[in-house]
């Protein structure tokens, strides 16, 4: 029997359920640019796509087969492959994003028409997103007891499926040429990511790897702290799945032990409780779809959000005259990715001190960064405006000059990514306006840096935040 394999946010050969389930067949593996679908595509996920297949291809290659690439309509090609190939089934992880879902039960359907069956295998999820639930039987909307249940019920028990081994595949004449989709972009902006990054999972191994030799014993002390490796920078790996959430829990869980973890203990490291987070944000995502352009917290529909183009502007370019908030903005700009802290840091700023609404910041980071995901983007930034579910409450506005001083005390990240900085101590640099005699306007006019003046004063922006949330407390 022969059968297609059709990979999409699941990039890889290990712990891949559908093509272990396939396995039994003659494999044709597919992977089609769903113009429709990838419609939205932000840019450095353009680039990431386009080397992760390459990737793809090539492990494929190794093994003996041919990845068939092609960009249009998934059913519509999906129905001439099979017809032309007397193939009946395709095999597809599931995917949980209501864009994604609402595609995969129109494709079944109109397949069935046609006497071809899709198999639907497990997702890149630790647990299926129906199956957590309060004892009411209600879904969680309070991340604590959902990380408990979590403990209970899935963590214990996470087994990855090993790459198969004996993959039997049959190859079509394709035009299987990645570069075919115009994936990368004619102006090449993209140095500093191709610098930054190697997609695809041969890298992802080597990335866990080094973290769990290097970075896991430090992460509950380094992971605030962007200017050292003190997160794994897994996110995009486990975004395109290149690497399995179940790959990732199951290597810490054995690291853990081999480093003297009594039995059961492992599960809880706060680097687990993190890969947690991530099942939440798409546990949310399916069972409240409309949050992608709603506020979780209904209150929060009639917030007053301005809009101003020359701020907004400032606060992409990383031009803010907050040195963190600029230096995050600046290494998302050059890397496509940015540290966690401050993620938070800069999507607070644009929310609460520009009061520009978290949708605006939401789509800036889709089209930014390498692991731009529908749900860990939509929570996180309906989180840091105080919207979410279980989100930080709104008048806890960051300062951002003390959020510089406590997570990079010695300005070393600042200096990374804002070079007009560089001359400045780690004691100057929180604040750079206060160089000389301590006012911001000095710095401007002595013409000494070309580094802006701050766009709003803190203090100010604050009052004002709080003052927007009175109106709809
Ligand atoms: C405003 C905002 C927007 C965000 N947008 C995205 C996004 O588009 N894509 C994305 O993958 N993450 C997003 N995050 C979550 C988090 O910042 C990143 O997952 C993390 O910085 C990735 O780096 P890492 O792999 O080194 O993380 P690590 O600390 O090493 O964590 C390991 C993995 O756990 C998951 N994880 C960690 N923290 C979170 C979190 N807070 N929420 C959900 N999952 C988490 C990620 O999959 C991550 O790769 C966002 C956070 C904020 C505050």
């Amino acid at each position: 029997m022969r059968s297609v394999v059709l990979f999409r946010n699941d990039l890889r050969i290990d712990d891949n359920a559908a093509l272990t389930a396939a396995s039994q067949s003659k494999i044709l593996p597919v992977f089609v640019f769903d113009t429709e679908a990838f419609a939205e595509l932000g840019g450095a996920s353009r680039v990431w796509l386009h080397y992760s297949l390459t990737e793809l291809q090539r492990r494929i290659k190794l093994l003996g087969g041919t990845l068939a690439i092609a960009s249009g309509d998934t059913y519509q090609v999906l129905r001439e492959v099979c017809e032309q190939h007397e193939i009946s089934r395709v095999f597809l992880n599931e995917r949980f994003d209501p864009k994604g879902r609402a595609h995969d039960v129109q494709l079944k359907q109109a397949l069935q028409v046609h006497n071809i069956t899709v198999v639907e295998c497990r997702g890149n999820m630790l647990c299926h997103p129906s199956k957590p639930t309060t004892s009411q039987g209600t879904p969680f909307k309070v991340f604590t007891p959902f990380y408990k249940w979590y403990l209970s019920e899935v963590l214990a028990d996470v087994r990855p499926e090993e790459a198969p081994t004996n993959l039997d595949f049959f190859n079509v004449d394709s035009r299987s040429e990645v570069s075919s989709l115009g994936l990368l972009p004619s102006i090449p902006w993209h140095k500093g990511i191709l610098q930054a990054w190697t997609p695809g999972e041969k890298q992802a191994d080597f990335i866990l790897e080094r973290f769990l030799d290097s970075g896991l014993r430090y992460y509950k002390e380094n992971r605030d702290f962007p200017a050292t490796d003190g997160v794994s920078t897994l996110s995009p790996y486990l975004h395109f799945g290149e690497v399995s959430a179940q790959r990732v829990v199951q290597s810490i869980v054995e690291e853990e032990e081999r480093m003297g973890a009594e039995p059961g203990a492992a599960i809880h490291n706060p680097f687990i409780r993190q890969i947690v987070w991530r099942e939440f944000s798409k546990y949310l995502l399916f069972h409240f779809p409309n949050t992608l352009s709603q506020p979780f917290n209904a209150s929060f529909a009639d917030f007053p959000w301005q809009y101003n183009d020359d701020l907004f502007h400032a606060w992409k370019r990383g031009l803010t005259g907050y040195p963190l908030v600029d230096a995050g903005m600046r290494e998302l700009w050059t890397t496509g990715w940015m540290h966690n802290r401050v993620r938070m840091v800069v999507a607070s700023f644009l929310t609460k001190h520009l009061l520009i609404s978290w949708e605006m910041g939401a789509a800036w980071f889709m089209d930014t960064l390498v692991d731009a995901d529908i749900a860990n983007n939509t929570m996180g930034w309906q989180w840091v405006a105080g919207c979410g579910a279980d989100a930080a409450p709104y008048f806890r506005v960051f300062n951002p000059i003390l959020q510089s001083k406590k997570f990079d005390p010695d300005g070393e990240y600042i200096r990374r990514w804002v070079p007009e900085l560089r001359t400045f101590s780690g004691s100057e640099i929180h604040e750079p306006w206060s160089r000389q005699t301590g006012t911001r306007k000095t710095l401007i006019d002595s013409g000494s840096a070309t580094y802006p003046s701050p766009i709003v004063d803190h203090k100010e922006a604050r009052n004002r935040a709080l003052a927007a949330y009175d109106q709809i407390k």
